[in-house]
């Protein structure tokens, strides 16, 4: 017998027939004797709307009514999830984050889970129920709803696996494991069997959207056995089933490059004609930290006339955040002019093989240019090379560099 934590994502919940077909595959797991817990998404697109009536009513909207809001996608799915259990004669009960509970941080939004209450839970399935848990969300100290960053319940569920020991930690979703690169964008993507914690940990954080950063980062931490699998093919999961993610060590075949991975979700700003003093960076980038603005990629010109430019991308929701910071310093910090591109696109290599290997980045950037695609912003990591190009060239640079690298199937 295993105790197993099962996730399915929006597209896995979207509608009750696959409702229907995920409690069939937890009936079938509860079948082998395995104690299991499930973790759910909300329905697919539910997010997205519940997000949009946010923003539409007030771009700067109150974090906390915001995860009041957001939250409620997940408490749907897991009652009706409890339903559809019950129906076909597994016992089964719905969880909301505030009611186990999970614990995080009070930052709204973005929170992080700080402890899980596993044991009643580890009660009930001790004594055969199925505990159903809503992903994305908890409780902070103030007693109020938290919510975790979208893509959050893949986070809820390796948390939760670590709270309840669990053996395994199952991640459902559309694709059937993780590839070398978004299948959907490049059909010559192979799956990988294996993946290792730090390669999948940079890939998410660079838009790998197939897992959350932050459950990858617990997972290894946690030392969580994850596995990426599909919730639509029909044959029982076996050994090799899907994409396990690993210790660097377990994986036999290394290449330079694991994957590609690429994200539209930033926008680049140019802060033009800053004075060239020590200071400017701090001014400029404490205002946004003050108002909660993750900074990624940066770029600062040499000056010729004492001033320069200073370019950098922030998460595309956060721009009208950054443009306020930016208009109340702007006498302070004494610019010319800020100047907005939210159509960009970071395309990343990510690969543990890097760190021995000279010549990855100037295999990107040639690949690049023979598509005469024009770089904006470069940065790197020890194991990733990031660019910051159009997004119209996103597709094509993301195939280009995936063929460059040797990664077609
Ligand atoms: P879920 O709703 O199940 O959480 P997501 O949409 O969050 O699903 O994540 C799955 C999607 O991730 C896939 O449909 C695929 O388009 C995308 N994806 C991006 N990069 C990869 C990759 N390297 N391997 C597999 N899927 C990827
Ligand atoms: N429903 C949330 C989202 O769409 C959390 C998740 O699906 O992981 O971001
Ligand atoms: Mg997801």
């Amino acid at each position: 017998m295993a105790r197993i934590v099962m996730k399915f994502g929006g597209t896995s919940v979207a509608d009750l027939d696959r409702i229907r077909n995920v409690a069939a595959r937890v009936k079938r797991e509860v079948a082998f004797g395995n104690q299991v817990a499930v973790v759910v998404s909300a329905m697919s697109g539910v997010t997205n709307q519940l997000v949009k009536y946010c923003t539409d009513l007030s771009p700067l909207h109150d974090a906390r009514e915001y995860d009041a809001v957001v939250a409620t996608g997940e408490q749907v799915t897991a009652g009706l999830t409890a339903i559809a259990l019950q129906d076909i004669g597994v016992d089964a009960r719905s969880w909301q984050g505030w009611q186990l509970p999970v614990r995080t941080d009070t930052a709204h939004g973005k929170a992080r889970i700080q402890a899980i209450e596993g044991g009643e839970l580890i009660r009930r399935m001790d004594a055969g129920q199925v505990a159903v848990v809503t992903g994305f969300q908890g409780v902070a100290d103030d007693n109020r709803v938290t919510t975790l960053g979208r893509g959050g319940s893949d986070t809820s569920a390796v948390a939760l696996a670590a709270a309840l020991k669990a053996d395994r930690c199952d991640i459902y979703t559309d694709v059937d494991g993780v590839y070398t690169t978004d299948p959907r964008i490049v059909p010559r993507a192979r799956k990988l069997a294996k993946i290792a914690y730090e390669e999948m940990l940079e890939l998410a954080s660079v838009g790998a959207k197939v897992l959350q950063t932050r459950s990858v980062e617990l997972a290894m931490n946690e030392r969580v056995r994850v596995r990426v699998l599909s919730s639509f093919t029909e044959a029982a999961p076996d050994e090799e089933t899907g994409t396990l993610v690993v210790d660097e060590d377990e994986i036999v075949e290394k290449q330079n490059v694991a994957g590609v991975a690429y994200s539209r979700d930033e926008a680049k700003i140019t802060v033009r004609r800053v004075p060239d003093r020590p200071g400017i960076a701090a001014t400029i980038f404490g205002g946004l930290a003050t108002q909660n603005v993750n900074v990624d990629m940066i770029v600062q010109n040499i000056s010729a006339d004492g001033t320069t430019d200073m370019t950098f991308t922030v998460g595309k929701a956060d721009l009208p955040r950054a443009r306020t910071a930016l208009g109340e310093l702007k006498s302070q910090i004494g610019y010319a002019e800020l100047l907005e591109d939210p159509d960009v696109a970071k395309i990343s290599v990510v690969g543990t093989g890097m760190r021995s290997h000279a010549g990855v980045a100037s295999t990107m950037f040639q690949a690049l240019a023979d598509k005469a695609i024009n770089i904006q912003v470069i940065s790197t990591s020890e194991i990733k090379v990031s660019v910051l190009i159009a997004a119209e060239y996103t597709e094509l640079a993301v195939r280009a560099l995936h063929t460059a690298y040797g990664l077609d199937a």
